[in-house]
């Protein structure tokens, strides 16, 4: 077994997560309630199997966590548990109050270290190689010296995260740019659900500071959105008010800035007692304060952000891809578990029960179960009349592009723009030579994807909102697949 990363083992989405991960082992929940929760959030296209594995296995892999010694937050000698969006009861672990993804991170690297499995960092994944149809090795670049190397394997898993770069305003950290999707999709692997992009209502908006975090927890313990004028809104939008499920949040932040004509909205937590914000939220509290803002005593203002890529490589329940011995698991895995929409905390434990399975899975070699996708619609990317005078192509205009034009509201004439521009970007982009324009490319092919499944979804549905088609259509209850490069027909696709 080899791990390869792009830079340190800890530069990755796992360490920023803040709320926590969910799993049934409260004494009033049980995994048929955090499955029919995960199901109404994914709003009518979770794959019900995958479901059903993630709440049934979840226990156990919590009690993994556990055994690795990832100290969980405890009150009087049991696991403490908090509410989030969408869940029906108190399920969501934390440790170090808001610090659970860095907890849980450490613990898994120490361990990484202390077994002494091989690692290379400072490696970026450039392309997957096949031999007659099946993965024969992964080509590197050493990002410090800039050479390449080859290393052949039996089974590839990518476990590369997500594509929160893509967008101008994100959660994400600079790692987070697709190279997974990109890779998987070039060697012919298909992609799935592409059009699901998750974004988060509340991130600290102060100017000149980078996006942050403030975890849907904090409204699970009692936050109040309010508008500029200091109005609770969001009892005017649903009567499931600032616990309602993430893209409904997300949009009536979206309406109710452009009414006041504000570019941020405001969460109030200064109703809850001082210490219990500054020990259940340390790292916010600390983030705040150092940018001037004590979050006991003054509201944080608030807008969304890029957060979680919903769709990903399409992998049965068992990890694997559509090409036979590539595996993916984890944010840039399409399992199907989250539908058209993420339930909050359901990702670190997709990556936890998932990751497990695909080892399982490529250790013993068991039977490939079925992906579970019956009703799919299956296309290649059409080529594109490229956009005439595009400008140059560069990281920043990519991010601007799809926060503009493929983001939380969408429609036709923005997304055939946005489709068109980024033709015209895949057609000039000079060849890939080191890190930065390997993740670029990545980043264009993505976003490329994002927009032609976005484009062909003519519905609302979870995430995806189409301002055209602002409702479900019962003819699109069905997932959307991009299928990849097929090399030895010689056939372009996209
Ligand atoms: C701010 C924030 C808060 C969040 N809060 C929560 C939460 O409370 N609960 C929850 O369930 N989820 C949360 N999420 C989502 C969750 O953290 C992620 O979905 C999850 O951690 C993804 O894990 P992963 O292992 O798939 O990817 P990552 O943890 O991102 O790891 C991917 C690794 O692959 C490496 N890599 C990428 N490309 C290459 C390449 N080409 N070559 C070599 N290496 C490569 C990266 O460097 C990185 O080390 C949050 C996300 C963010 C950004």
């Amino acid at each position: 077994m080899l791990l390869v990363t792009k830079g340190s083992i800890h530069d990755c989405n796992t360490r920023h997560a803040q709320g926590g991960i969910a799993a049934a082992i409260g004494k009033n929940d049980s995994p048929q309630l955090h499955y029919k929760d995960t199901i109404a959030a994914g709003d009518g296209l979770c794959n019900e199997e995958a479901v059903n594995i993630l709440v049934t296995e979840a226990p156990d892999r919590i009690a993994d966590l556990v055994g690795f010694g990832v100290p969980f937050d405890t009150v009087n000698g049991e696991i403490d548990l908090t509410l989030e969006a969408a869940h029906s009861v108190r399920r969501i672990l934390h440790a170090g109050g808001d610090a659970t993804g860095e907890h849980i991170e450490l613990t898994l690297s120490e361990r990484v270290r202390s077994l002494s499995v091989p690692l290379l960092e400072g490696y970026l994944a450039t392309e997957i190689i096949l031999e007659e149809g099946r993965v024969r090795a992964l080509k590197t670049l050493n990002c410090a010296r800039g050479t390449t190397t080859e290393f052949e394997c039996h089974f590839l898993i990518l476990a590369s995260g997500g594509c929160g770069q893509l967008f101008k305003f994100t959660t994400n950290p600079e790692v987070a740019t697709s190279d997974g999707i990109a890779l998987a999709f070039n060697a012919g692997a298909d992609v799935v659900d592409m059009e699901f992009f998750q974004f988060h209502p509340t991130t600290l908006h102060l100017p000149g500071v980078a996006t942050f975090l403030i975890s849907e927890a904090v409204r699970g313990e009692g936050g109040i959105l309010r508008n500029a004028k200091g109005e609770r809104f969001m009892t005017r939008y649903t009567p499931q008010a600032e616990m309602a499920p993430r893209d409904i949040v997300t949009r009536s932040i979206v309406a109710e800035m452009s009414k006041t004509g504000e570019d941020n909205v405001f969460l109030d937590i200064t109703r809850l007692p001082p210490h219990v914000t500054t020990t259940r939220f340390p790292r916010i509290y600390r983030f705040c304060l150092e940018h001037g803002l004590d979050i006991t005593r003054q509201q944080i203002p608030v807008a969304p952000a890029a957060h979680y890529m919903v769709g990903g490589i399409k992998v049965d329940s068992w990890g694997e891809s559509t090409i036979s011995g590539l595996f993916a698991a984890g944010e840039v895995a399409g399992t199907g578990v989250h539908g058209a929409n993420r339930l909050a905390s359901n990702s670190l434990l997709e990556v936890l029960v998932f990751g497990k399975r695909t080892i399982q899975r490529t250790r013993h070699q068991y039977e490939t179960a079925s992906a579970g996708f019956g009703n799919d619609v299956l296309t290649r990317i059409k080529p594109r009349e490229p956009a005439q005078n595009a400008p140059h192509a560069s990281l920043a205009a990519l991010k601007q592009l799809m926060w503009d034009k493929a983001g939380i509201i969408r429609n036709r004439k923005d997304l055939t723009e946005a489709a068109s521009m980024i033709s015209a970007w895949q057609q000039s982009l000079p060849a890939v030579k080191n890190r930065a324009s390997h993740e670029l490319s990545n980043l264009i092919l993505t976003g490329r994807l994002v927009t032609e499944a976005a484009l062909l979804r003519e519905e609302s549905r979870g995430a995806h909102f189409r301002s055209d088609f602002p409702r479900h259509s019962t003819g699109w209850h069905r997932h959307i697949v991009l299928q990849g490069k097929i090399r030895s027909q010689n056939e372009t696709t996209i």
